[in-house]
């Protein structure tokens, strides 16, 4: 029965929506909560204070650059669920198995050619600026 494959595929999908849609929104409550103690900044003489909240400044702002960026894939995740391309790897056009998508819903690459499995002889492709092109 083609309505009821139909069917279940849609369910399928809701099902990631879902995950996506709350982890988007934890990691916004987390971001604007890091951006909010950010701004707090009293006085203080101490430098040993100094020094920590500085040192701990940096380690707010690598945190909050990595959620945003979290933010945006998730964002992109939930676009291609509407486009109908969800669950499909961006580089070889293979469906990305279920249980890596449990895993990273807003994952846009197979096994294979994010480079956590097989292929290790080759230089890490991690990290290349997919971002900003994308953003049209
Ligand atoms: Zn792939």
């Amino acid at each position: 029965m083609q309505t009821k494959k139909k069917e279940s595929q849609s369910k399928r999908l809701k099902n990631f929506e879902n995950l996506l849609r709350s982890r988007l929104e934890e990691l916004r409550n987390h971001v604007d909560q890091l951006r909010r103690e950010m701004v707090v900044e009293d006085e203080v003489d101490d430098e040993a204070t100094q020094a920590f909240r500085s040192h701990n400044r940096e380690f707010v702002m690598t945190t909050m650059e990595r959620e945003i960026r979290n933010i945006s894939e998730i964002e992109q995740a939930l676009e291609r669920i509407t486009k109908k391309e969800y669950g499909v790897c961006v580089a070889c056009e293979k469906a990305i198995p279920d249980n890596r998508l449990q895993a990273i819903p807003w994952t846009r690459l197979c096994v294979d050619c994010a480079g956590g499995g097989i292929k290790r002889n080759h230089d890490r492709t991690l990290g290349q600026p997919v971002f900003g092109s994308s953003l049209g």
